[in-house]
């Protein structure tokens, strides 16, 4: 039954204030007035770098401008990639006994986490996932290994393996084996290998408390002796390890300045058993932002939403591909991935398409 003795909506008690909104208000519009987000998409799409002012604010913008911010990294992202998706399938094909301390790794030698551990996989079984790569559709296989840098054996293998796979697949063939010189690059490139990931991971400043078994000169050494050996190569950070903004910053402008193809944004999943097991400090909201920044700042790079998509996006994994143009289809290293079922279906209803392998400009 109604109580029609209850006050309407919009009126008060005479002891009770009503709510005065235009605090709010103004803020929101001094909010949406602070930066003009589709002015940074236009110096993007020139190819100005943002400042570092700019480049900030992007970070510290409050959720309510999410949407402004992501209409304008959709503006470069479709003026570089159109509605198209690239799709990566990830196999580890070497887990777990490295030596390093790497502290977000669940494959590190001071990692309790309860891991499958195996050396080198054959090549039939490398060729076998390489099949499954290309019936989920991904026009990149990407395999790695952990462990610091391949031993000779391990290498030997890998080349093997890529030979096989690029002899019968269209697919691109991206490596991940650690630390690498110019010669084992080279020789990778005679293999057939495309493309070589190795990830900065963070900012200079910030290395040396995610690892300290190498550094970030070692990590910067690998990516420019990709370079030198004529291949292009892959590599972006981990995020939510404690990294400030300005850290942030300083790992996307390294990237702009070595000029990467192609940038994988990983988002950490807490293992247990690591280090960082008990960090919680990415947001949906956080991680688009994140997204809108290396858009902005690396406009016509492959960006990729890697590791952490379905733990920290969640319901709000469509909107991630407004700014980025590639995802990981299947599993990641150590963790689950949703069925490549589900990712059609969300770059379908998004109006997104799937890149094919033929299509692969780069
Ligand atoms: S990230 Fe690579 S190098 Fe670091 S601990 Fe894990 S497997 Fe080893």
């Amino acid at each position: 039954m109604v109580n029609t003795a209850s006050p309407s909506p919009t009126s008060f008690p005479a002891s009770v204030k009503a709510p005065n909104r235009q605090p709010t208000e103004e803020r929101i519009r001094k909010e949406e007035e602070q930066f003009n987000w589709q002015q940074l998409a236009d110096k993007a799409l020139v190819g100005e770098a943002l400042t570092r002012l700019e480049a900030r604010s992007v970070l510290d913008a409050p959720d309510a401008v999410i949407l402004d911010q992501l209409a304008a990294a959709y503006r470069v992202r479709r003026h570089y990639w159109g509605n198209r998706v690239r799709l990566h399938f990830l196999l580890n094909a070497q887990s777990g006994l490295c030596p390093e301390d790497c502290h977000y790794c669940s494959q590190s030698k001071i990692s309790g986490a309860e891991i499958e551990k195996y050396p080198l996989m054959t090549t039939e079984k490398i060729v076998a996932a390489a099949d499954r790569a290309h019936q989920m559709k991904a026009g990149t296989f990407c395999m790695a290994i952990s462990g610091r840098s391949p031993s000779p054996a391990v290498f030997e293998g890998v080349l093997d393996a890529v030979r096989t796979v690029k002899s019968a697949y269209p697919m691109r063939v991206c490596t991940t084996l650690g630390l690498l010189n110019e010669n084992q690059a080279q020789q990778l490139k005679a293999a057939g290998v495309d493309r070589i990931n190795h990830n900065l991971n963070t900012a200079e400043s910030h290395h040396e408390d995610i690892c300290t078994t190498h550094s970030f000169q070692d990590r910067l050494s690998t990516v420019q002796a990709v370079q030198a050996a004529g291949l292009t190569t892959c590599s972006g950070g981990i995020f939510g390890m404690g990294e400030s903004d300005e850290d942030i910053v300083d790992l996307a402008m390294s990237l702009r300045s070595l000029n990467v193809t192609s940038v994988p944004l990983n988002f950490l999943i807490p293992i247990p058993g690591t280090p960082f097991a008990e960090r919680d400090e990415l947001t949906p909201q956080r991680w688009l932002r994140i997204l809108c920044l290396f858009r902005l700042l690396l406009p016509a790079q492959e960006i990729r939403i890697a590791g952490g998509r379905e733990v920290h996006l969640r319901s709000l994994q469509p909107l991630g591909l407004y700014a980025a143009n590639s995802i990981f289809v299947g599993d990641y290293l150590t963790t689950p991935g949703q069925t490549a079922q589900q990712d059609f279906a969300m770059i379908q209803d998004a109006g997104f398409v799937i890149e094919n392998a033929d299509e692969l400009s780069d």
